[in-house]
C-alpha cells in the first residue's frame, strides 16, 4: 500500500455558484485544497471588484470552522468592463485575476466578450500590471464542430492575443486538445496550463459508454484518446506550464439527467483521487506535488502551502450524492464507485 506526502494542493478553477448549492460544495473543496481561483459566472456574473468582494464574503462564511482555505477571486470579463476597476481590484488583493468567456461558451456565458478589440484596453492594463487573464479557450460560432472548438481558439485568438499582448501572463483553462497542450508550452515563460481530472481520465466514448452518461458531459468537451494522452503526458511531465486545476461544476441532478442537461462535472469530493490514479497510471507519484501543489503558486507568484497532507492508496467508497438544501442532489464524479485513494487519517 503506497502512501504519498505533498503540500497541502490548491485548486486554480473552480465554480461555487451561490446560495445553498455553494454552501453544499464548499465544504469538498476546502477538505482538499488550501487555496481555489473562484470563477466569476454567476447569474448575474461577478463583474466589478465589489461584486467580488462580496462573493468572497459569501463563501467565506460557507468555509467550515476550523478549516483554513482563501478563495481567490476573478472578475468576469465583458466588453464594458472597467480597466481602472479591475486593476485597482487587483492592487487591493480583492481580484487574482481576470477570467475571459467567448461569448455562449459555456454556463451563464451569454454575458461574455464578443471580440478581443472590444477588451483590448483592460487587457492592456492588466499587462501592464502583471494582472493574470485566465481564458475559456473555444470559439463559439456554431460551424464550428463542437471537438474541434479549443483548436481553433488557440489559431484564431489565443496566437493573436499573445501576439498582441507580448507581457500578459495567460492561463488556457482546461486543456483538453494536443494543440492547447503545445501553445502553453511554446510560452511557457508567461502562459499555463490547468488540466481536470476528467479530461486526463477520460476520452469522448466516456460520453455514451453503453448509453449516454449526462454526468460526463463538460465544456470544453472530452475529446479523443491522442488528446487525452498528450493531457495526461504534460501533467506527469513535471514542467511549470501545467497546474491541477478541477473547474468542479455542480449542477443539480435533474438539470444533468435532462433533455438538454447542463455542462459540468462536479469532482470536487473526489478531485484529488481521481489525480492521484493518472499519476499512478503513469508511474509519476514522484511528480503529483509540482503538478497539485507547486507550479500553480509559482505561475500566480503565491507561496506554496506549508501544510503537508498525506494519501494513503486505500479503496474508499464515494457517496452516490451530495444534497442541496431545498434543491435536490449533485452527483459528484465517481459517485457510488470505489476510488483507490484516500486522505490518511490523522
Ligand atoms: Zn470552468
Amino acid at each position: 500500500m503506497r502512501t504519498l506526502t505533498f503540500r497541502r494542493p490548491d485548486d486554480w478553477h473552480v465554480h461555487f455558484r451561490d446560495g445553498a448549492a455553494m454552501r453544499a460544495v464548499v465544504p469538498y473543496t476546502t477538505r482538499a485544497f488550501g487555496r481555489a481561483i473562484v470563477m466569476p459566472n454567476l447569474t448575474p456574473p461577478v463583474t466589478t471588484t465589489a461584486l467580488a468582494a462580496a462573493y468572497r464574503e459569501r463563501i467565506r462564511a460557507a468555509v467550515p470552522e476550523g478549516m483554513t482555505f482563501t478563495p481567490l477571486m476573478t472578475a468576469y470579463l465583458t466588453d464594458g468592463s472597467d480597466p481602472t476597476d479591475i486593476v485597482s481590484g487587483f492592487g487591493d488583493g480583492v481580484l487574482t485575476a481576470v477570467k475571459l468567456y467567448p461569448a455562449h461558451a459555456t454556463t451563464n456565458s451569454q454575458f461574455g466578450v464578443t471580440s478581443m478589440a472590444a477588451v483590448a484596453k483592460v487587457l492592456a492594463a492588466m499587462e501592464k500590471a502583471g494582472m493574470p487573464l485566465l481564458v475559456h479557450g473555444e470559439v463559439t460560432r456554431t460551424e464550428v464542430d463542437v471537438f474541434d472548438r479549443e483548436a481553433r481558439f488557440v489559431e484564431e485568438v489565443l496566437a493573436p492575443l499573445l501576439a498582441d499582448f507580448p507581457a500578459l501572463k495567460i492561463v488556457l483553462e482546461h486543456v483538453t486538445t494536443a494543440e492547447g497542450v503545445a501553445i502553453v508550452r511554446e510560452n511557457a515563460s508567461r502562459m499555463a496550463g490547468t488540466m481536470t481530472p476528467q479530461h486526463l481520465l477520460f476520452d469522448r466514448n466516456e460520453i455514451f459508454r453503453g448509453g449516454i452518461r449526462p454526468h460526463m458531459y463538460c465544456l470544453p468537451i472530452l475529446k479523443r484518446s491522442t488528446h487525452k494522452q498528450a493531457l495526461r503526458a504534460a501533467a506527469t511531465s513535471g514542467e511549470s506550464c501545467f497546474f491541477l486545476g478541477t473547474d468542479t461544476a455542480p449542477h443539480l441532478r435533474h438539470l444533468k439527467e435532462n433533455a438538454c442537461g447542463c455542462a459540468g462535472v462536479f469532482s470536487a469530493p473526489t478531485a484529488i483521487e481521481a489525480y492521484l490514479k493518472v499519476f499512478a497510471e503513469e508511474n509519476a507519484l514522484d511528480r503529483f506535488e509540482a503538478f497539485a501543489s507547486l507550479n500553480g503558486p509559482a505561475f500566480y507568484g503565491l507561496p506554496a502551502n506549508d501544510e503537508r497532507v498525506t494519501w494513503v492508496e486505500q479503496p474508499r467508497l464515494v457517496a452516490e450524492a451530495v444534497e442541496v438544501e431545498g434543491q435536490g442532489e449533485i452527483v459528484s464524479l465517481f459517485a457510488g464507485e470505489t476510488v483507490g485513494w484516500s486522505p490518511a487519517t490523522a
